[in-house]
């Protein structure tokens, strides 16, 4: 279905109209080395069914044991999202049969979340701050995934036959779901974006996840519904499935309002549905009528022990929880002094990390930002390599070059010749310069020596010089910095020049 068959209504009517209502659900994959309930490892794109065992699969007699690393990392995330920590809860089974979910039910958490009640303070394009409630996070496993072959849209309908890959069967999964967000009118689309921008970076910062939308290791579904303004009961929702990029959580919740409100205002009724987000052309169709919970006839689940954090264990997490990214941008901004437009270029050439590493590292700001966001970002797009940090050279060892700029031993010219070299893996670049002998040539009589030939080979010159004309004496500073292949102190060939001349600079 596109746009054109879909009735909508402009969007400054709905919003004069109807006060919208979202509720965000947030799935992402933990980046554990192993499977929630058994050692399969999870690694992304590997061979259809090749990471598989009897418990995964669902086999006879097999039995789950809960990853440890998986409920610290779910507890970190609900301490981030300032959530309680349950001191005991069990594990549900959610009942329902799906080809790619062998075992014909799946292990989730139903009424004893892990994480619940918290909130996230979510900073808006103009700088303003809304805050999200979260109603809770739990613990579940992921489904395989199906494969229909034979058609030409790879849906099911059309193809001639599905392949199954259970690789991604029972990898552990977090949903993080939030409160009902009233009272963003207007903005509503935008908050949805931010939220999921903010709630992506908090993960990011944890550690827990590559939050990848693009291979779904984070996944996000937007309910959205409308209520008449002034109205106290919510409208009927819908839930617009795998939204997979920041961008289309935003497109996606504001189409939804428009076609709501036109149904709505035309006096037919809102479907509680899952909808179809469609990236081509940002439009949302029909799914499939919305299960209740009753029709998952959960039940605590037999096989596994309870989840008992002990409450020294908590507050030990609590003390592995970063500050907020953009909080913790906006301290080194201010820290560095840096202006606003040159902060969000390092944070967009994704340098900011390596920028910090190198400053720890002992070089100046300035010279870790240039080294960074001029010459290493042009290296890696002469090299292809999508993100600074896989170029083949560490902050430490751009700390190293600049201090040795600092040191007066190599100048800026020579010091990009070392850092080429680090870079085809010659070493570290002290050694390089000793090695290749790039030392600057910072021996005054050796320099004197180079000056007055220069200023021979070039007589009219150095009379110029002589007679006050200061600006001529580049090209005598030229011809020595030649002489010495680049490797002198350029100023303080000047310096000599000028002193040789008997003028001062
Ligand atoms: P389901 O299992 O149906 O996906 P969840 O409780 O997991 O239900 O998620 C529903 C989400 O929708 C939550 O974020 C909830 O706050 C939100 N929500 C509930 N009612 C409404 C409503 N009327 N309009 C918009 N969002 C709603
Ligand atoms: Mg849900
Ligand atoms: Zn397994």
């Amino acid at each position: 279905m596109s746009a054109a068959t879909v009735d909508l209504m402009d969007y400054s009517d709905v919003i004069d109209r109807y006060e919208p209502v979202l509720g965000m659900e947030v799935h992402v994959e933990l980046g554990t080395a192993t499977k929630m309930f058994c050692g399969c490892p999870t690694e992304f794109g590997a061979e259809p069914n090749t990471q598989v065992c009897p418990v995964c699969l669902g086999l006879p007699g097999s039995l789950p044991v809960v990853n440890e690393k998986a409920v610290e990392s779910a507890i970190r995330i609900g301490l981030a999202l300032n959530c309680s920590i349950t001191p005991w809860g069990r594990f549900a089974r959610k009942n329902y049969f799906y080809p790619d979910q062998p075992k014909n039910y799946q292990i989730s958490q139903y009424d004893e979340p892990i994480a619940t009640n918290g909130h996230l303070d979510v900073v808006l394009d103009d700088g303003t701050v809304f805050r999200v409630d979260i109603e809770r996070a739990h613990m579940e496993e992921d489904t395989g995934k199906s494969l229909h072959v034979g058609g030409a849209t790879g849906r099911i309908h059309g193809a001639s036959h599905s392949l199954l890959d259970y690789n991604r069967a029972g990898v552990p999964l977090i949903e993080i779901v939030t409160k009902p967000i009233q009272g963003a009118g207007e903005r509503a689309p935008e908050v949805a974006r931010a939220y999921v921008t903010a709630l992506r970076e908090v993960l990011k910062s944890l550690g827990v996840s590559d939050v990848k939308m693009e291979q779904g290791s984070l996944r996000c579904d937007a309910n959205v519904s409308l209520m008449p303004k002034g109205a106290k009961e919510f409208g009927t929702r819908t839930e617009t499935k795998n939204v997979n990029s920041l961008r289309s959580v935003e497109v996606a919740v504001r189409f939804e309002m428009r076609r709501q409100a036109a149904v709505l205002a035309s006096g037919r009724e809102i479907l509680m549905e899952t909808r179809h987000f469609h990236e081509t052309d940002g439009t949302t169709s029909a799914g499939r009528v919305k299960e209740t919970a009753e029709d998952y006839r959960y039940f605590p689940e037999p096989d596994l022990e309870p989840i008992a954090p002990d409450a020294a264990w908590v507050e030990e997490l609590r003390g592995t929880i970063p500050e907020y990214p953009w909080l913790r941008r906006a301290r080194i901004q201010s820290d560095w002094g840096l202006s606003d437009e040159v902060f969000r270029d390092l944070v967009n050439a994704g340098a900011l990390d390596l920028i910090i590493a190198t400053v720890d590292a002992g070089s100046s700001v300035d010279a870790a930002r240039s080294w960074w966001v001029a010459y290493l970002t042009e290296k890696a797009k002469e090299r292809n390599v999508s993100a600074l940090e896989d170029l083949p050279i560490t902050p430490k060892q751009v700390a190293e070059v600049a201090g040795l700029v600092d040191a007066k031993t190599i100048n800026n010219k020579v010091a990009k010749q070392v850092v080429d070299f680090v870079l085809a893996g010659e070493g570290e670049p002290g050694q390089i310069v000793e090695a290749k002998g790039l030392g600057m040539v910072s021996d005054d009589s050796a320099l004197q020596a180079e000056v007055e030939k220069a200023l021979a080979a070039s007589p009219d010159i150095a009379e110029k010089i002589r007679s006050g004309k200061v600006q001529a004496a580049g090209k005598v500073v030229g011809d020595v910095m030649k002489a010495t292949r680049g490797q002198a102190d350029a100023a303080r060939v000047r310096e000599l020049v000028l002193a040789a001349c008997g003028v001062e600079g």
